[in-house]
């Protein structure tokens, strides 16, 4: 018989009617290794179940209103004690149905009574022991559970420390600078091409310390749209000349940041970078320099053919088919003319010199002389045109811009209108006047539809229009030098319809 006295005791539950027999019991499994436990009904016995687990159950078979049979079945339904061995206890001389009755409700063995005390520690010892060993293991596996939980933890950790590490030596690595500023926006790290760039060290760029290598003229307007995008939580973007150390020139950079946020939602930290973009910059200031140099050139020699063009038209010595070929001739310097101012717009307003030249004039007087205009045109290839005006709409505005924009927008509903009927309205109000130039053409694309009014941009289609892509940028420059915008809805395969909106 093993007895393991240095582990904590096994429970025992004995559960008899008869005093006397209760105690004989107790006094013969006294001892360290047992803590016994007592019940003298079976309603008892199960009240004591529901609060503690025992090693082994000892069961009296003959106990008035519940019997050691009805309990045993009812302590093996329950799932905590379903595998608790229980011992039963008969009288002596007991006929062996009783035996496998016991046997058939769950009992692992009986004994008979007046006890045995040997007999009784024998018994008990052995699933006792049993209960023990199962308890070890349960507890080693457990310990086991724990270990791996605890591994599992220190290499995620792990992982988590290398990744941070690799993060770091990427943003070390890359040629551009990388930086992260807290929530409100106050550097936290700045990358080493930083520092070899601007020759400001991290310990100096901290906080809003990055700020002096920003270009004085630029430096205001960027702060702004940094405060800006802070307080929005939204992506920034911007563009400001960054000193370099190395020749001291300011370079054109993109700044860009992104906030990181937690599975809350909540704003962590910011993500950032300066990327140098001074040779596109150079390139588009060549391209632009090149388009007003080239535009300027091009206008001299064609207005001198034009006018040559037209004094050849006034002589009186052509026949009727030299005339016609001579006037269309001056219709495409026109036109060249046309293509040439916008391309010298383009340039004016890129290197900031569009100026405009108010005066007093009506509104609806004059978008009805530009619609005149297009009415014979439009007629030739059968599209209907319609005006309306509410009144006369007296305004301080550009005429030549403003007469510029709308026969931009007649132009492009004549050549998307598909050849259907063109409408052409002035509306106003106190505050505002409103130009409509609607078409029931081949429309614009939803994913176009903020594209057309950027520099020579374009749809390109199935069916091809000439063009530069320039009228609606020209045209949203000049509604804006008004303190005022143009808006468009349009349906792919319905229509168009634009509208300058003015302050009046
Ligand atoms: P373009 O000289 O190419 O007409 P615009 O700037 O005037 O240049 O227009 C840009 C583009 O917008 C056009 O190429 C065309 O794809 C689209 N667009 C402009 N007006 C209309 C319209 N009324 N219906 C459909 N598409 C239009």
């Amino acid at each position: 018989m093993t007895t393991i006295i240095s582990e904590e005791p096994v429970d025992l539950l004995l559960v008899d009617d008869r005093t006397e027999d209760l105690l004989t019991l107790t006094h013969v499994l006294a001892g360290p290794e047992y803590s016994v436990s007592t019940a003298s009904s079976g309603s008892e016995a199960l009240k004591r179940l529901m609060v503690q687990d025992f090693g082994v159950i000892l069961l009296d078979v003959f106990m008035p209103t519940m019997d050691g049979f009805e309990l045993a079945e009812l302590i093996k339904q329950r799932e905590r004690s379903q595998h608790t061995p229980i011992i039963f206890l008969t009288a002596a001389g007991s006929d062996m149905p009783q035996i496998y009755r016991g046997y058939s409700v769950g009992a692992v063995d009986y004994l008979t009574k007046p006890v045995d005390p040997d007999v009784v520690r024998a018994k008990v010892a052995v699933f006792a022991d049993l209960f023990r060993k199962d308890r070890r293991l349960k507890r080693h596996a457990e310990a086991m559970r724990e270990g791996e939980r605890r591994q599992r933890e220190v290499m995620l950790t792990e992982l988590r420390h290398a990744a941070e590490r690799r993060y770091m030596n990427l943003a070390e690595a890359v040629p551009l600078s990388v930086w992260t500023a807290e929530p409100n926006g106050q550097l936290t790290y700045a990358n080493r091409y930083w520092t070899e760039y601007t020759g400001i060290a991290l310990d100096e760029a901290r906080g809003m310390g990055w700020a002096s290598a920003v270009h004085e003229a630029d430096r205001d307007g960027y702060v702004n749209a940094w405060h800006e995008a802070i307080g929005k939580g939204a992506p920034f973007q911007q563009e400001c000349r960054i000193h370099r150390i190395g020749d001291g020139v300011y370079r054109w950079h993109l700044s860009r940041a992104v906030p990181e946020r937690a599975d809350s939602g909540e704003i962590v930290s910011w993500l950032g970078t300066h990327t140098d973009i001074e040779e596109s910059k150079q390139a588009v200031f060549a391209r632009d320099e090149f388009i007003s140099i080239a535009s300027h050139e091009l206008r001299t020699p064609l207005t001198a053919l034009k006018l040559r063009l037209q004094s050849v038209l006034h002589s009186r010595d052509l026949s009727e088919k030299t005339e016609r070929r001579v006037e269309s001739a001056v219709r495409q310097t026109e036109r060249l003319e046309r293509l040439i101012d916008n391309l010298l717009d383009v340039s004016r307003i890129t290197t900031g010199h569009l100026e405009l030249e108010r005066e007093e004039f009506d509104l609806s007087d004059m978008v009805q002389d530009v619609a005149e205009r297009f009415r014979e045109q439009a007629a030739g290839g059968g599209v209907p045109l319609s005006f309306e005006a509410s009144g006369p709409v007296p305004g301080n505005w550009d005429r030549l811009r403003v007469e510029q924009v709308v026969t931009n927008l007649l132009a492009n509903a004549l050549k998307f209108g598909d050849a259907k009927p063109i409408f052409v309205s002035v509306t106003a109000d106190a505050k505002t006047a409103v130009v409509t130039v609607a078409d029931q053409g081949i429309g614009i694309a939803p994913e176009d539809l903020s594209r057309i009014f950027h520099q020579f941009e374009r749809v390109i289609g199935r069916r091809s229009f000439g063009g530069l892509g320039m009228g609606l940028y020209i045209a949203r420059q000049i509604a804006q030098a008004h303190g005022g915008r143009i808006e468009v809805d349009s349906v792919q395969g319905k229509g168009s319809k634009f509208r300058i909106v003015l302050p009046r």
